[in-house]
């Protein structure tokens, strides 16, 4: 039977440096770091997530700017509001809540943002940095999806570690991270599924991440025996949340495994204000 990786649990430790470094910025600066957040539309999951942003900052002492606007709200007014944020000295991190209304393009209001406000490290020249090793912001799902595997202890080094799913914010940055402990990595994507390969790179995985957004797609018997598993996806069914991994039988097989819901999810805000109190340090060229 696995043993359980809950976000949770890890959260104590981490919260304790980051109250400490944030009061040692405000004891410099003389005042707290600002975290600016941009929401367009009434979107409910959006919603969720800002709530939780806005509970997790005020508790360690990061003020929360939420800037509301409405759905109809134009790609040119928000740029110009991104814009505005940059050259706030006040701010030190902004987040653009995505998604954003159809006629928006997220990524164009993404990379707007200050390469050193760019608390959610998706800025084209964060993610450079994250290929070479030399991560100024790592985006936060895949900063908690490390902090999880970390935990375990355990050596990767020449294990097969297997990712489902290549988005931006997950897949793609969660291989370098790898790489940076010597697994092989091999990631997987619908192209996997519909050649037919899946279960079979899945069954090789001595650490297994899905981030697909497919309830229960990973069938819990493909988990190899003892593999860390991590499950990243959150899917809605009916009154439930459940991961993209089948969890009773996967708890079975594998040696760690992560909840849904509590196991990445309660890290990923931490990893968020952790971003931001190293975006106000390097601002004010305040190191360690
Ligand atoms: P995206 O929709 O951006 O990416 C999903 C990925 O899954 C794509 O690469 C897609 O492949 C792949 N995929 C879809 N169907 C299949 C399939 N049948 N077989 C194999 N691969 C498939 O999702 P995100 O990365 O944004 O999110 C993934 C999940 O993680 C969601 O459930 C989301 O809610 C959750 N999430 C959780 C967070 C947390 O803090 N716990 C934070 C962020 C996300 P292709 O590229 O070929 O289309």
């Amino acid at each position: 039977m696995a043993t359980l990786l809950q976000g949770k649990q890890l959260t104590g430790k981490i919260k304790a440096t980051l109250e400490a470094d944030i009061k040692e910025f405000a004891q410099r600066t003389g005042s707290a770091p600002v975290l600016a957040s941009i929401e367009v539309g009434d979107n409910k999951g959006v919603g969720i997530y800002t709530s939780m942003q806005k509970k997790a900052a005020e508790g360690l002492g990061i003020e929360y700017r939420l800037k509301h606007f409405t759905g109809s709200t134009t790609e040119k007014e928000l740029i110009g509001q991104v814009k505005q944020l940059n050259s706030d000295d006040s701010v030190n991190g902004i987040i653009v809540q995505l998604p954003c209304p159809a006629h928006i393009d997220d990524r164009k209001i993404s990379q707007g943002i200050r390469v050193d406000k760019d608390v959610e490290g998706i800025h084209p020249e964060n993610l450079g940095k994250l290929l070479l090793g030399q991560a100024r912001f790592i985006p936060c799902t895949a900063a908690a999806v490390m902090e999880l595997i970390n935990a375990t202890g355990i050596d990767l080094s020449g294990k097969n570690a297997v990712i489902v799913g290549r988005s931006e914010i997950v897949g793609k940055p969660l291989i370098f991270l790898l790489l940076e402990k010597s697994p092989t990595v091999t990631i997987c994507h619908s192209g996997t599924s519909k050649a037919g390969k899946l279960e079979e790179f899945v069954r090789s995985a001595d650490i297994l991440v899905a981030a697909i957004g497919r309830p229960a797609l990973i069938k819990g018997s493909w988990i190899k025996e003892g593999a860390i598993v991590i499950d990243v996806g959150i899917n809605q069914v009916g009154d439930t949340l459940i991961g993209d991994i089948e969890f009773s039988t996967a708890m079975t097989r594998a040696s760690f495994i992560t909840p849904v819901p509590g196991g990445v999810g309660p890290l990923t805000v931490f990893m968020l204000m952790r971003n931001l109190i190293n975006a106000a340090k390097l601002q004010k060229g305040i190191s360690g």
